[in-house]
């Protein structure tokens, strides 16, 4: 008989999407896939090469926990330049196993069963699993369209109580693109100063896939840094998704417990990719820049392109690589919205409600494809949308 809490354990709807979209392939359909959040260009030349260095240099065994000294200097360094005043010392960097797991390791450190985390809704599904895995309360904050796909802050201080423990964050956010305005991260930071005891897990994995202005982190201003688990990693950022390298910045206080859940749960993280990572954060930038610009061109091309389809508005995101369109006018709940498209139009895109109860409403698509498969995606989503084209109000 399986332990209690695995009933509590939820999952990531998307990866049961491409399950399904490949199961239409088997059968010889053509789907175009807009539902996987990850990156499709290659990883860069330079960081391969160094992963091939390390390896025949025989970075080939067992490091440190908490990393390879080395790397942990070069987060550092990387974090202290794009987050200035961020203080970022090499001994609070911890490299993972991609990023994901320090969405793990921070719940299992800091929730006990009974206190409360405050996650914003519609968001990745992991934070609101794992939160309920240890036996603690997922607090709900909906994320508002309205708001540039935005909590309210009024609301975020009225789901404070003493039994608060953590609160996560996510700019730029999965699956809105939504990015936190500096506005309401000075207002978050002047709630939780009222609130010593209330932890931030501060998820930044998209903060190089930014279209307007640059990535703010909260952990920057004063007094956050000491209660800050900063996310990040390299999937993202360099096309690495399958490299499984990120890491996480910590309170100092918390560092060794996060490195003895590390050495109990993976011992550590890749050697080798441990020496590309110093590559990647220390190497060139270019293709980091010209990635983004590529996303840039998708972006808009898919938010025109879904705005002319009957029922659909979407706003234009400032970060990451997904669009959230509203399909309220349709009539249809989204889920069953996105069956039909995958089976009738051979797109696979992702209902808002894999994402949390406030999704109900919403389609996500990630961008992460091809501008002639984008175009190509939109005319067949055109070519059904007689279906629903009647029942479209207003
Ligand atoms: N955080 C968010 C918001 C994500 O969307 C994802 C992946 O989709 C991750 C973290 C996980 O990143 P990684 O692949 O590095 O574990």
């Amino acid at each position: 008989m399986l332990a209690k809490r695995m009933t509590r354990l939820g999952t990531e709807t998307a990866f049961e999407v491409l399950a399904k979209a490949k199961k239409l392939e088997a059968e010889g359909k053509e789907i175009i896939h807009l539902e996987i959040g990850e990156p499709d260009f290659d990883t860069p030349r330079n960081i391969k090469k160094a992963a091939i260095k390390a390896i025949k240099e025989g970075y080939t065994h067992y490091t440190p926990s908490a990393g390879i000294m080395e790397a942990r200097e070069a987060v550092s360094e990387y974090l202290n330049k794009t987050r200035p005043g961020i203080n970022a010392r090499p001994e609070d960097i911890v490299i993972t196993v991609g990023g994901k797991p320090v969405m793990l390791y921070t719940i299992f450190a800091l929730v006990d069963e009974g206190d409360e985390v405050i996650i914003p809704n519609p968001t990745y599904p992991i934070y609101e699993s794992l939160v309920n895995f240890v036996g603690g309360t997922v607090v709900p904050i909906k994320i508002k369209e309205e708001n540039g796909f935005n909590f309210d802050i009024d609301e975020f201080e009225r789901l404070i109580t003493p039994k608060t423990k953590l609160v996560v964050i996510n700019s730029p956010a999965n699956p809105t693109g939504g990015v936190l305005p500096k506005k309401d991260i000075d207002r978050i930071v002047e709630i939780l100063q009222k609130h010593p005891n209330i932890y931030i897990l501060s998820d930044e994995i998209y903060s190089e896939i930014i279209y307007e202005g640059k990535h703010i982190s909260i952990a920057t201003y004063p007094g956050m840094r000491e209660r800050t688990i900063v996310l990040d990693g390299l999937s993202k950022t360099y096309a690495m998704t399958g490299w499984r390298l990120g890491y996480g910045l910590c309170p100092s206080n918390l560092v060794s417990y996060i490195t003895k859940l590390i050495t109990n749960s993976v011992s550590c993280a890749p050697a080798f990719g441990q020496m590309a990572l110093i590559e990647a954060l220390k190497g060139p930038q270019n293709s980091v820049k010209k990635m983004v610009r590529e996303f840039k061109k998708r972006r808009d091309a898919i938010v025109k392109g879904l705005n002319e389809i009957p029922g659909f508005s979407c706003q234009t995101p400032k970060g990451a690589f997904y669009v959230f369109p509203n399909i309220t006018k349709t009539g249809m709940k989204s889920q069953e919205l996105a069956n039909m498209i995958l089976y009738e139009a051979g797109v696979a895109c992702l209902s808002g409600t894999c994402f949390g109860k406030y999704g109900e409403g919403y389609l996500r698509f990630s961008y992460a494809n091809s501008l002639e498969n984008i175009n190509k995606a939109i005319e067949r989503i055109k070519a059904i949308s007689y279906k629903w084209a009647d029942k479209v109000k207003g």
